[in-house]
C-alpha cells in the first residue's frame, strides 16, 4: 500500500475521523518511524517489529485510540510505551504550539530510537520529551495530564494512571485485548466504555 492508500483506508473504516487527526496522520510518515528492513511495510496496516520484541503499533489501532482520546491543542499528554516514537509524534501535532507531549519507555535503545526518528521533525519534536523508565506507576513529576494514553497492555488500569489525570481529562489505555476509554468527571468518579477486538504487547512491570 501507498502512504495515501492507507489513510484512505482507515477513513473509509471509519477508523480515522477528527480533520485534525487526518492531518496529523498525513503530516507525520510512518516510514520515518519504522525500523530499517521492514520500510518497504510501512503502510501495511499492521504492526512491525522495532526490536526487543516490541513493535510499532498497527496504524487501526493507534487512528482508533487518538480518535477515543479527542486531543486539544494546549493539552499535556502522557505517551506511556513511546516505542518508535510514532505516536508521541502524532500527538505532537494535535497538542499544537502550546502543549506538550511526555513519552515514557521502559527500554533505553528504543528511547534512543524514538528520539532519532522524532528528530525528522524539528518543530513538533521541541513539544515531546523522551523519558526513559518504568511507566506502571504513571510519571508523576509531570502530572497532572489533561490525557493519558498507553500502548502496552496492563491487567487494569493503575490508579497511579487514574489519579495522576486531570478532572475533565480522558485516558485510553489497552486493558488485555480491549481499550477502555475513562473520562475523569470528578476526582473519584469516572465514565467508561471499552472496546473488545485489538491486540497490545503487555505493559511490563520491573
Ligand atoms: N506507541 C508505540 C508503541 C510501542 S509498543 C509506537 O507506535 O511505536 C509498546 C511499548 O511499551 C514498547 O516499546 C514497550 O517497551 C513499552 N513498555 C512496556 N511496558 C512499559 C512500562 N511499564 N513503562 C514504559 N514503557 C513500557
Amino acid at each position: 500500500m501507498t502512504r495515501d492508500e492507507l489513510i484512505n483506508e482507515l477513513i473509509g473504516g471509519g477508523y480515522l475521523k477528527t480533520p485534525a487527526l487526518v492531518d496529523a496522520f498525513r503530516s507525520v510518515d510512518r516510514r520515518q518511524f519504522v525500523a530499517e528492513g521492514h520500510k518497504s511495510e510501512a503502510y501495511e496496516n499492521s504492526p512491525l517489529p522495532i526490536g526487543f520484541d516490541q513493535t510499532i503499533s498497527q496504524p487501526l489501532t493507534v487512528a482508533f485510540m487518538l480518535e477515543a482520546i479527542q486531543v486539544q491543542p494546549g493539552d499535556k499528554v502522557l505517551d506511556i510505551g513511546a516505542g518508535s516514537g510514532w505516536q508521541s509524534t502524532l500527538l505532537a501535532y494535535l497538542v499544537g504550539e502550546t502543549g506538550k507531549v511526555i513519552g515514557v519507555e521502559r527500554i533505553p535503545e528504543l528511547c534512543k530510537f524514538a528520539e532519532n526518528n522524532i528528530a525528522n521533525y524539528p518543530d513538533l519534536a521541541k513539544r515531546v520529551a523522551i523519558i526513559t523508565g518504568d511507566a506502571g506507576l504513571g510519571y508523576p513529576a509531570e502530572a497532572p495530564y489533561d490525557r493519558i494514553i498507553a500502548a502496552a497492555a496492563a491487567e487494569a488500569v493503575p490508579v497511579d494512571w487514574q489519579n495522576q489525570l486531570k478532572i475533565g481529562g480522558t485516558l485510553v489505555a489497552p486493558i488485555g485485548q480491549s481499550i477502555v476509554v475513562m473520562h475523569k468527571v470528578t476526582q473519584d468518579k469516572f465514565e467508561t466504555s471499552t472496546f473488545m477486538g485489538f491486540s497490545f504487547v503487555p505493559l511490563i512491570r520491573e
